[in-house]
């Protein structure tokens, strides 16, 4: 497929896709950003999964956190949320069809639409020697899992073809950090300390038990870092939306939600609870 039979000869969007990683919808709601609500309407979504790397599979797919209506089969809604690509590439008649048989976005926007395609993530687990990396000009792990602002630098935009960013960004993920935070100031939740110093051991979730570990009040300062993550991070999407040329379509939302003491849980993985699943979503063209 030529890239002119997609976009019906329009200049088609670079489209850049923002997950805060942990994010869950209300410390977005309550942190006000006001930058970030440029872009649109603020919605409450759903993710498709809990943890990090199927729902980044998810999103890859070109499935976004999912709203919930009812009275609709799966196959109707997936076909209707995808033609929402038309609006954010810039295109035309492109189906869910279009993504046949592979499924994935990246390949289908670098060969089928001409993109340039990038990704810059935080989480180990989304490490470019995954599958995740498929279809990919350029995959990096970044050296820091909370700088987005070293993300926003190492983006750059052709004139010749559109670009594809996506950013997985870290400040929002336990234990809610920012850069300039020193390390042996972070948070220590007993039994989840330690976890970016190895690949296999990032993993943060699962029932806190109350007789030895609860502590609301320390969960409730989990929750006021998190929402101080988003306040901060509002800035940086300043600088992004500063860096962005004119034809750029934006996407801010998150992989899943986190848990701060909620039924006796924290963090998010193995937990089945609402708060997991809600995530912030906000989209749109700047000018
Ligand atoms: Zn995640």
């Amino acid at each position: 497929m030529r890239i002119d039979e997609v976009s019906g000869n329009t200049a088609l969007n670079n489209y850049v896709l923002v997950v805060f990683d942990s994010c869950r919808y209300d410390s977005f709601v309550s942190a006000r950003p006001r930058t970030m609500k440029k872009l649109g309407r603020l919605e409450r979504r759903w993710s498709y999964a809990s943890w990090t790397a199927p729902s980044h599979f998810n999103l890859l797919m070109g499935l976004m956190p999912h709203t919930s209506p009812k009275h609709i089969y799966a196959s109707e809604y997936y076909k209707k949320e995808f033609l929402r690509f038309n609006e954010r590439l810039g295109g035309k008649d492109m189906k869910f069809a279009s993504l046949v048989p592979q499924l994935y976005l990246p390949p289908f926007l670098k060969d089928s639409l001409g993109y340039a395609t990038h990704a810059r993530v935080s989480l180990p687990v989304l490490n470019p020697k995954t599958p995740i990396n498929l279809g990919f000009d350029s995959f990096r792990l970044m050296d820091r899992h909370n700088d987005m602002r070293a993300m926003v630098r190492q983006m750059h935009f052709s004139e010749e073809r559109p670009s594809f960013w996506v950013l997985n960004v870290g400040e929002t993920h336990y234990p809610y950090a920012l850069p300039d935070e020193p390390q042996d100031e972070w948070p220590r939740i007993h039994g989840v300390h330690g976890v970016f110093k190895h690949l296999d051991a990032h993993i943060v979730g699962g029932k806190v038990k109350k007789e030895r570990f609860f502590n609301q009040a320390k969960m409730e300062e989990l929750r006021q870092r998190q929402i101080a993550a988003v306040k901060y991070l509002d800035a940086v999407i300043e600088e992004l939306f500063d860096l962005v040329p004119k034809n750029t379509y934006i996407t801010i939302t998150s992989d899943h939600g986190e848990l701060f003491g909620e039924d006796g849980y924290f963090g998010h993985g193995p937990i089945q609870h609402p708060k997991v699943l809600e995530v912030p979503f906000v989209e749109g063209k700047l000018r």
